[in-house]
């Protein structure tokens, strides 16, 4: 019997599964017995594309297929929430499992409280996140940081605070630490981000207090909801699965490698939002970085804040049209838009065009609405601050349509 709250070693009983994926294979055993047993109907997950540099989002429906995506990428940066809105009709209609990094999942909660999504339609199993490297990145950090040609590269791994690569010809690690310093490494919205163990998803699983003879070989499922301990029971009774308790010593690392995570997080959080500057200073930097902007509309097109049928920013009273660089209007609502509920996903920075730093933009102004208003995007159902200081109205308007937009004030 495992009960909500339990913490435990799983590891997976096909041997074909244990032998991709990542450590214990848990997480991949689960998504294939949800769908085997008709729990859900469709699996949603990340399979490996023409290289490891290439993550490629799947829709699977046939239990065989599920093995082919056991294994971590690390260098995928997908946002998995805005493509369930997007091709899946944001879950309305067919139940789905997927696997859920952080920013995955604040994405999915931010976009179920504008009913963009159904979340009582998805079983979402968590993955621990360290941080994810963007695939150009990887593979300049290879070539120039590792003396390796990125196309020999077969896995890769973070590990104890290591990039570790396996290539035709041996294996290399490098300290995070150094190589962050140098401008490589994570992402700079994964060196900010703090939800590292996704305790709100129904499942959190990882690797972090895997000990002992199970190093490796189990993964760390922490049951957080009743929906993902169901899952658990049901794979277990049917064989699929195998746990034991969690030990303490392991418990315990888990904790402490979480805790110097969130602090990692903070220092990086302090050094970049310096740089930005506050008031005056960050406006200037902002209008600077933008002006460089030349209206591709990706941020809009990638951000899981931004769903609306019409977007303010392509209003012709608003932004005027043809211009590039667009005005700064452009920026400013979205940053009016989306501040108080960003996830720091990073997708408006690492799919920008002219690498803007948006989501340093972003996320510096969430951190100081939070301060503000209190409100946590993305780790429950509670409204953001914008939908609660406009009117009652707009916030009725907002869950009774679902499909419009935030604002629309400037209607006629
Ligand atoms: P598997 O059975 O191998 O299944 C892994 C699942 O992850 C697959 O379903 C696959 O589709 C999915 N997946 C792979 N890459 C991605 C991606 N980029 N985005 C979304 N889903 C993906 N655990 C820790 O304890 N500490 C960490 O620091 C840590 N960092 C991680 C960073 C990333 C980017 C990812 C994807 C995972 C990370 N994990 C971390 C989780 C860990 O790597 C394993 O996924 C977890 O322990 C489950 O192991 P498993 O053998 O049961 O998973
Ligand atoms: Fe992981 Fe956080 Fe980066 Fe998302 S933003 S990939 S959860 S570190
Ligand atoms: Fe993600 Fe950027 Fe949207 Fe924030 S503003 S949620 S970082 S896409
Ligand atoms: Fe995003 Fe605002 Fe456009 Fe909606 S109107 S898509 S919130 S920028
Ligand atoms: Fe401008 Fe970058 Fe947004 Fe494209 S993604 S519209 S270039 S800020």
């Amino acid at each position: 019997m495992v009960a909500k709250g339990d913490m435990v070693y799983a590891w997976t009983t096909d041997a074909e599964i244990a032998k991709k994926a990542e450590c214990g294979g848990a997480v991949t055993g689960l998504l294939k017995f949800a769908l085997e047993t008709k729990l859900v109907d469709a699996v949603f997950a990340v399979k490996k594309g023409q290289d490891l540099y290439d993550a490629v989002p799947v829709v699977i429906t046939n239990p065989e297929e599920v093995k082919d995506v056991a294994g971590s990428l690390h260098c995928g940066t997908l946002l998995m929430s805005k493509l369930v809105k997007k091709f899946l009709n944001g879950a309305k209609d067919m139940k789905i499992a997927m696997v859920v990094k952080g920013c995955d999942m604040m994405g999915l909660y931010e976009l179920g409280k504008r009913q963009q999504v159904n979340l009582d339609n998805l079983i979402m199993i968590g993955v621990n996140c360290g941080g994810s490297v963007s695939a150009i990145t990887a593979r300049k950090m290879i070539k120039e940081k590792f003396g390796v040609d990125p196309d020999t590269v077969h896995k890769e791994e973070i590990d104890k605070g290591q990039f570790i690569i396996e290539y035709e010809g041996g294996h290399k690690g490098i300290s995070m630490d150094e190589l962050e310093e140098q401008g490589f490494g994570r992402r700079p919205n994964c060196r900010r981000c703090k939800l590292k163990i996704t305790r709100q998803a129904d499942l959190a699983c990882g690797n972090w207090g895997v000990i002992g003879d199970k190093a490796g070989k189990a993964t760390f499922v922490e049951a957080c909801s009743d929906k993902g301990t169901s899952l658990l029971e049901g794979a277990i009774a049917a064989g699929v699965i195998k746990v034991e308790p969690a030990p303490e010593k392991g418990i315990e690392i888990r904790k402490k490698t979480e805790n110097a995570m969130l602090k990692l997080g903070d220092k990086w959080r302090k050094k970049d939002f310096e740089k930005l500057g506050e008031g005056r200073q960050r406006l200037e930097n902002i209008v600077k970085e933008t002006s460089r902007c030349i209206r591709c509309y990706q941020c809009v097109e990638q951000c899981p804040i931004c769903y609306c049928v019409e977007c303010s920013t392509k209003k012709p009273y608003l932004v005027p049209p043809g211009d590039v660089p667009p005005s700064f209007m452009f920026h400013l609502i979205r940053l009016t838009h989306v501040s108080d509920s960003c996830v720091n996903c990073g997708q408006c920075q690492e799919l920008c065009a002219m690498d803007i730093p948006n989501a340093l933009h972003m996320h510096a102004l969430q951190v100081d609405l939070q301060e503000m208003f209190g409100y946590v995007p993305g780790v429950d159902m509670t409204l953001p601050v914008l939908a609660l200081v406009e009117e009652p109205t707009e916030r009725a308007r907002l869950a009774a349509t679902g499909s419009d937009q935030i604002f629309d004030i400037f209607k006629k």
